[in-house]
């Protein structure tokens, strides 16, 4: 079969899988979602399966992000008056909308990312879970607490915490759907409103979320998403908001850094990762075949966290080092579980691997593996793109004998291919796992659990996962970012929802000033007040 005939036969069967499920009709409705002015030029959204126009949405301009962020300031005050209670329950019913149609925006998330339905299924549990932790848990993170006074009995203190007013949430198209709607539920929770700036690729998973927190009760203005260029509309939304969340490359980041700095306004940023595993000799090798056994698959595991999100997730591994005793037995099988993962376009759920997402990714992971093959690395699984699937498919690729004269040692490759490393000594392998620019995520595979606890302690990573790749780090309630140049900040956990607050203390002063107490010159005052401080010294919990 030829290419063009080969290629028409997978557009026509993903586009007859998604007009009968949804159709382009929903599309049209996301689309008036966006808060731009009219008229504006489409930007046009395409489907990396097949390379064909899934549809378009208005490109925003700078004066849509100004026009946005006032929409949401005048919201927000009214916003922030609504009982945090309100507030929880309005994520509990967006939880509800989202799992009841959960089908729709897996639909979306993969015709306008290109994954596969599995993958996008881990974005749907993490819009699901971060509403329900956070409508759980904000009335009590946000309630003022009482705090130690500076003098007993004479001051009370209390700590507030206040929202920062609107946020903006720049968002990337990997996981298009969690990291902009993950973010913004904490914020809205803590009483600003925001706006959120989708990646350019995939404005309709963010433009979902937004009409189902409206189904949900949000009230109008406190969220809106303006689609358009990062290069374009960065710099508005940094001019006008009043914190920021990044999520995307290092190198965005640096730039989005220095023009926060102009303003001074906080920010938070989840940028790359060149993430590494860590196989010790007595890891769990386990079974292939999901289903077919129980207990841990390193294998399983390994192979997961290098094609998920067809390796563009900012967490999966790429560099992997095996102890020498179980590296003979340990990498032929892994090389054999990526090379029989079912790869392809399908809305349905049989496939593993999706695609890449655009011209640009493809170009990338290719002259990673090109120059790495060039430069002496031997393939021992994949290694090639698969154009007879659709126009940006690469194989799941595991690559030997990779060296430092190659692109791919130390720079992100952001697709499914992963360099292995033997090695004898665990401090030698600590040594290199340690020895990147990057600390997003690490991994380390062992029966010994407790050993693999003090390796994680040792790894210069935000999280760290003992057989698991990343979902039992990222779904968990504990803080997610990034060591080094892979963030700033936390996502997730309190410090997830406490970053979009600023900390307010309000002293009240009773009785007596305690800057001059009544009867007593300076000196007297400083005598009494030593003896009162050393006396405090000796009383637990007394600052
Ligand atoms: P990117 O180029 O930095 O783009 C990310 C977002 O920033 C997009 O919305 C983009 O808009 C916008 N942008 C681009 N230039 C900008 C500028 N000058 N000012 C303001 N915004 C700007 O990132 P990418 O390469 O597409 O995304 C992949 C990267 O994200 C990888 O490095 C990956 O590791 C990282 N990532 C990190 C995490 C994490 O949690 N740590 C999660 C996911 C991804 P447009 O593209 O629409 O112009």
């Amino acid at each position: 079969m030829s290419p063009s005939k080969k290629k028409k036969t997978v557009a026509d069967a993903v586009d007859r899988q998604w007009t009968a499920r949804v159709g382009p009709a929903l599309l049209e409705r996301l689309a008036e979602g966006a808060a731009v002015g009219s008229p504006r030029e489409p930007l046009v959204v395409e489907v990396p399966f097949t390379g064909e126009t899934l549809g378009s949405v208005p490109l925003g301009t700078p004066d849509d992000v100004v026009v946005a962020v006032g929409v949401a300031r005048a919201a927000q005050k009214d916003w922030v008056a609504v009982p945090v209670n309100e507030r929880a329950a309005i994520l509990l019913r967006f939880h509800d909308l989202v799992i009841a149609n959960a089908h729709e925006i897996l639909d979306v998330i993969q015709l306008e990312g290109g994954k596969s339905r599995r993958n996008a299924f881990e974005e749907v549990l993490d819009a699901a879970i971060t509403a329900r932790y956070y409508a759980h848990v904000s009335a009590s993170l946000l309630r003022p607490k009482l705090r130690q006074g500076a003098l007993p009995l004479l001051t009370t203190t209390r700590e507030y915490r206040r929202p920062k007013g609107v946020v903006a949430v720049i968002s990337p198209w990997n996981y298009p759907f969690m990291l902009s709607i993950g973010d913004a539920i904490a914020a809205l929770v803590a009483g600003n409103a925001v706006v959120i700036k989708p990646d350019s690729q995939t404005p309709f998973s963010v433009l979902w979320a937004a009409q189902v927190f409206a189904e949900a009760g949000l009230p109008k203005g406190v969220l809106q998403i303006v689609p358009g260029s990062g290069a374009v509309l960065g710099p508005a939304l940094i001019d006008n908001a009043d914190y920021l969340m990044f999520t995307g490359s290092t190198a965005t980041g640096r730039l989005i850094a220095q023009q926060a700095a102009g303003r001074l306004i906080d920010y938070s940023m989840e940028l790359g990762g060149k993430n590494p595993a860590i196989v010790l000799d007595d890891a769990p090798l386990g079974r292939r075949a999901a289903g077919t056994t129980l207990g841990i698959s390193t294998v399983d595991g390994i192979a997961f966290s290098i094609t998920s999100g067809s390796g563009q997730v900012c967490v999966s591994c790429e560099r992997l080092y095996v102890q020498s005793g179980i590296y003979d037995t340990f990498v032929p099988a892994l090389a054999e579980a990526l090379k029989t993962l079912p790869i392809g376009p399908s809305l349905g759920w049989d496939v593993d691997v999706g695609s890449l997402s655009s011209t640009a990714q493809l170009e990338k992971v290719s002259a990673h593996v090109n120059d790495a093959v060039a430069k002496g690395a031997k393939v021992l699984a994949g290694g090639k793109p698969r154009p007879d699937l659709g126009p940006y498919f690469f194989e799941p690729t595991l690559l030997e004998g990779v060296t430092e004269e190659m692109d791919l040692c130390r720079a992100e490759t952001f697709g499914p291919v992963c360099a292995v490393y033997r090695f004898d000594d665990v401090d030698e392998a600590i040594a290199r796992v340690n020895d990147s620019e990057y600390g997003l995520n690490a991994s380390v595979w062992s029966k010994d659990v407790g050993r693999a606890k003090q390796i994680a302690a040792r790894i210069e990573a935000g999280t760290v996962g003992i057989n698991d790749a990343y979902q039992a780090t990222w779904a968990s309630a504990s803080p997610m970012g990034g060591f080094k140049q892979s963030g700033v900040g936390r996502r997730h956990g309190a410090p997830g929802l406490l970053r979009f607050t600023e900390a307010q203390t309000v002293a009240v002063e009773r009785v007596v000033p305690i800057s001059r107490l009544p009867f007593l010159d300076n000196e007297r005052y400083a005598q009494v007040m030593s003896l009162a401080i050393k006396a405090l010294r000796y009383i637990p919990g007394i600052k």
